[in-house]
């Protein structure tokens, strides 16, 4: 009598044994070589979703494959558990955003074990728990001693509606709250900001990384890199303290197309150029262009507007002189907020001067130009015309040439600029890390001791919806005594931007427990950098941008000796449903733990595993997790009866063999590759086979057995309990997780050949080379089809075709 499939039973019944016996536990001093397996943590926003399972599931396939080839495997998890949720959650149910998020990670901590995950709990990580914040603050510290966190009074993204500020990288495309969709807009405040630019130049090299090319792309263009001249436009009327105005363009080679001159309404210079008769118009202008979001701003295509200011300035290098207007479409934070308007060669400038009935002068020739006036901007590289003495030049010796030009006479230079701009770190919320610094009025900004971290944040503030840290009004936590001098003085009451938290968490995981300094040195310097790093693609430019600068920041300071965190990175796909991503808002949410309690965590691992490609993911589909849920009640079934050999055939032995090394062969193929849906396939398909041999008996039952041996440890990875209960029925030592992947015999996974003879009325006229797997149909028709028989059918009709297996095909035909 045969027991159904429980996988309720077996699941809870493993879990807890593993638990107990520390299975998954990550060995010091191992003599195996180690390999990082890291998925990106999550934040604790209560409930594990399909996504999280997507990420989370095929790369512990990965990490339990990696572990049975032999390697250490490093493949912790833990919680992303400040931000700006769980405030909003203690405003609106007036709960503390600590009892929030601590509640959520234990919801959160046992779904990750429904999963059955190699997770090792004792490495767990929360960034919200002082024994980790503390950290975050000494990095801090670091980061300010080596003089790379400032502080400076900016204009920054504001929420409205969140009420706070937001990175550039917060800001959505079309301009507003990333969270809310509230348009976003700007406010001036004191920040602290940390000197990601110097480098800029550092992180555009990816040349040692093995990551996804449109990550690179996205991270090179976030970085923004113009290579070009910086030159100086002389005012007409020069004044005391201001005789020019510098540009930057990538193009000096159309200086002489210049026929206007544009500044950025927030320009300085823009009261002082404005002549009395054009002030109401420029003010107007101005106050109108503030309410636009930056996205309006410079969205191509749009209404160009803009208003003549009534000044000229000098093109140094054609001394001809231009008109100076203000444009919204110039953005002060790009280049200096200036720009050398060239309509014939650039799309945005020719669209004003159309506007504005402003000359068009073509100085860069298309190939095949022949003086005709252009359609559209010419972008791209040609002859110099219209330029004096540099006209004939190709637009790459003009660049040389002007360029030389520019600082032989000091009207410019050569310069590099980048869209890039600083980190700016400071948050006007309570639940980040606390930032440790102190204002004295006799000492100015002190940072807080080393020993007196962490700086706490209070159990008792007030959380209100003001756009300003709870902190600050929290006067036991403002008010404190100066390092330095000891006077009265009061705490910084920003807290960190939580990738502060996530731009070292990997870190953490080598020696969560060490207390008297970030990291163990060692450890680190033993399992850095990053094997593997999985997880959305979405952190393209924040999480996976600021934690390589982190680390190389690190390295300069000489706390860390390597410089790349994460050696190779793999962006899983979504998972859909209904043709659309699921969201709690168009209610299309498909919820894990349902399935698990119906079909049992194997499945939902399989179905994952087994929907698309890992990198473009899939479409969830019931039908399809039960399709997986039969298939593994189909194994269930296969291997807790007894198989017993009937007449054993040496040919059917030979072919048994083969398909079980292809099938290892495969396997440990698309595993590596992360093809965990072609590599499910292939067992499905073996298993299909082996239900045939069972009905046959035609192999002996010492090569089922290691043939079945085999296939549970191909099978574990994907599915860890099934594999753990049928490996334990069938007798074998605990655990399946700790035996070596199998081998395969490369000579056993070629097919193997035998010869077919082909008689045409019992006369042997042929013979061909064939896979010994070949079917009797495609034998008839191999033979049927050569020329030599032909020429013995002589296009007589066969009146029979008798197949001898993998031996003979004899053609009757009638003589
Ligand atoms: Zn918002
Ligand atoms: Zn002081």
């Amino acid at each position: 009598m045969t027991q159904q499939y429980n996988p309720h039973e077996i699941e809870k019944k493993w879990q807890q044994r593993w638990a107990a016996d520390h299975i998954y536990k990550v060995l010091k001093g191992s003599k195996r070589p180690k390999f990082y397996a890291l998925t990106m943590f999550p934040y604790t926003s209560g409930d594990l979703h399909i996504g999280h399972w997507y990420a989370m599931a095929p790369s512990d396939a990965y990490a339990r494959f990696k572990r049975m080839q032999g390697y250490n495997v490093l493949h912790p998890m833990g919680f992303d558990a400040f931000g700006l949720p769980a405030e909003n959650a203690a405003i609106s149910h007036r709960t503390h955003p600590y009892d929030w998020t601590m509640k959520n990670i234990e919801n959160m901590r046992r779904q990750l074990r429904s999963m059955g995950a190699v997770y090792d709990w004792n490495r767990e990580v929360i960034t919200c728990l002082p024994s980790y914040y503390k950290w975050t603050q000494w990095f801090f510290l670091k980061f300010y001693h080596a003089g790379l966190a400032y502080r400076a009074k900016a204009p920054v993204n504001w929420c409205p509606k969140c009420q706070t500020v937001l990175a550039n990288e917060q800001v959505a495309g079309e301009g507003v709250c990333e969270r809310c969709t509230t348009p976003v807009t700007k406010r001036d405040l004191e920040q602290w900001f940390f000197g990601i630019t110097r480098y800029a130049e550092k992180l555009l090299d990816h040349s040692h990384l093995d990551w996804p090319d449109r990550i690179k792309t996205m991270q090179r263009n976030w970085v923004g890199k113009s290579e070009g001249a910086e030159i100086a436009f002389s005012l007409e009327h020069e004044r005391a303290d201001q005789k020019e105005i510098r540009v930057f363009t990538t193009r000096p080679d159309t200086i002489f197309g210049v026929t206007f001159f544009l500044l950025a309404p927030e320009h300085p210079l823009v009261s002082q150029l404005t002549t009395p008769e054009h002030k109401t118009e420029v003010d107007e202008y101005i106050a109108w262009s503030r309410r636009q979001t930056e996205y309006e701003r410079v969205a191509l295509g749009k209404e160009k507007t803009g208003v003549f200011l009534g000044s000229y300035v000098v093109n140094p290098v054609s001394k001809e002189r231009l008109p100076v207007w203000i444009a919204d479409y110039v953005l002060p934070t790009y280049g200096t907020g200036a720009v050398m308007a060239v309509p014939a060669h650039d799309e945005r400038d020719l669209a004003f001067a159309r506007k504005f009935k402003l000359p068009v002068r073509t100085v860069i020739a298309p190939p095949g130009w022949a003086g005709e006036e252009l359609t559209e901007a010419y972008v791209g590289s040609g002859t110099m015309v219209n330029s004096g003495a540099f006209s004939g030049l190709s637009s790459e010796q003009g660049y040389e040439a002007i360029c030389a030009l520019l600082a032989e006479k000091g009207w410019g230079k050569r310069m590099i600029v980048y869209r890039l701009r600083d980190w700016l770190i400071s948050r006007q919320r309570y639940w980040g890390a606390p930032i440790p610094i102190v204002y004295c009025d006799k000492c100015g900004i002190v940072p807080v001791p080393e020993e007196d971290l962490p700086v706490l944040l209070p159990p008792d503030a007030e959380f209100k919806p003001t756009g300003e840290s709870p902190l600050k009004y929290c006067e036991s936590f403002v008010n404190t005594t100066c390092p330095k001098c000891s006077g009265p003085a009061r705490r910084e009451t920003d807290t960190m931007d939580t990738f502060m938290c996530s731009s070292w968490y990997f870190l953490r995981y080598t020696s969560p427990k060490t207390r008297v300094a970030p990291f163990n040195a060692t450890r680190v310097k033993y399992w850095l950098p990053v094997d593997l790093y999985t997880g959305g693609a979405e952190h393209a430019v924040m999480h996976l941008f600021y934690a390589r600068f982190f680390i190389k920041a690190l390295k300069d300071m000489g706390l860390v000796e390597f410089d790349e965190p994460f050696t190779r990175l793999f962006n899983q796909g979504t998972i859909v449903y209904g043709g659309d991503k699921m969201s709690k808002s168009r209610g299309n949410v498909i919820a894990p733990d349902e399935y698990v309690a119906k079909l049992g965590a194997d499945a939902v691992r399989g179905y994952l595993m087994f929907v698309g490609p890992w990198e473009l993911g899939g479409e969830w589909n019931d039908r399809g997790i039960v399709g997986i849920s039969r298939w593994l009640n189909r194994l269930w079934s296969l291997l807790t009866t007894a198989y017993a050999s009937r007449v054993v055939d040496p040919e059917a032995e030979r072919e048994f063999l083969h398909l079980t090394h292809k099938t290892i062969k495969e396997v440990t193929a698309d595993l590596e590759k992360f093809r965990f849906n072609t590599m499910l396939s292939s067992l499905m398909e073996f298993s299909n086979y082996l239900s045939k041999v069972k009905e046959t008996g035609v192999v002996s039952d010492s090569l089922w057995q290691d043939a079945i041996s085999h296939f549970l440890v191909l099978l574990a990875p994907s599915a860890p309990h099934l594999a753990e209960e049928l490996w334990n029925r069938a007798g074998h030592s605990y655990s399946i997780h700790n035996q070596p992947w199998p081998q395969y015999d490369e000579q056993l996974t070629k097919e193997q050949q035998i010869t077919l003879v082909i008689q045409v009325n019992g006369k042997l006229r042929d013979r061909v080379l064939v896979p010994a797997s070949i079917n009797e149909a495609d034998a008839k028709e191999l033979a049927l089809g050569r020329e030599r028989v032909k020429t013995y059918i002589n296009d007589r009709k066969p009146t029979k075709v008798i197949y001898v297996p993998r031996r003979v095909v004899n053609i009757v035909v009638a003589s």
